[in-house]
């Protein structure tokens, strides 16, 4: 197998679906461990979708400990949103799209359901930028970018140089 690395758009493995997981076995595993070490060799790593690795399983990563110490690591097997509430506008990149920040519509509140590498069924209820983070990494499982919520590029698409 070749060593783990963070998949750039365009590459096109960004825009597939991906499959759910049914064996929750020592393969999975190691993928759940070469996602935590890509998200972790970037310095904005806050969460990663198994497509970023070139691996079309639903799988994601999130941790927003940087942002907030208090959050715990979510490891997000086949997660699906159940309530999305509050939208709101917030700054957002992505390690794929390095080059770019934006303003987009997300959600101060989501509720969602995942299955953990053992096949245990969760839910729960985030709040702020662990909210957004699991909407952004859901969006990848579905082969959807945060650029696709752009509404307007000429005012809401950035060069992260000019990011703050
Ligand atoms: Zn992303």
């Amino acid at each position: 197998m070749k060593p783990a690395h963070l998949r750039i758009f365009p590459d096109p493995i960004l825009r597939k679906k991906t499959q759910p997981v049914t064996s929750f076995d020592r393969s999975l595993l190691k993928l759940i461990a070469r996602l935590v070490r890509v998200m972790k060799s970037q310095p904005h790593g806050i969460g990663i979708a198994a497509p970023q690795i070139g691996v079309l399983k639903a799988v994601a990563v999130v941790d927003v400990s940087k942002r907030d110490p208090k959050a715990k690591r979510l490891v997000l097997v086949n997660p699906v949103i159940l309530e999305r509430r509050e939208p709101e506008a917030r700054k957002e990149g992505c390690m794929s799209l390095p080059d770019y920040t934006a303003f987009l519509k997300r959600h101060k509140w989501v509720r969602f359901r995942w299955q953990d590498e053992r096949g245990k069924h969760h839910e729960k209820i985030s709040a702020g930028i662990e909210a957004v983070c699991v909407e952004h990494e859901v969006d990848h499982l579905s082969g959807v970018l945060f650029i696709d919520h752009v509404t307007c590029l000429k005012t809401d698409l950035f060069p992260r140089i000019s990011a703050s």
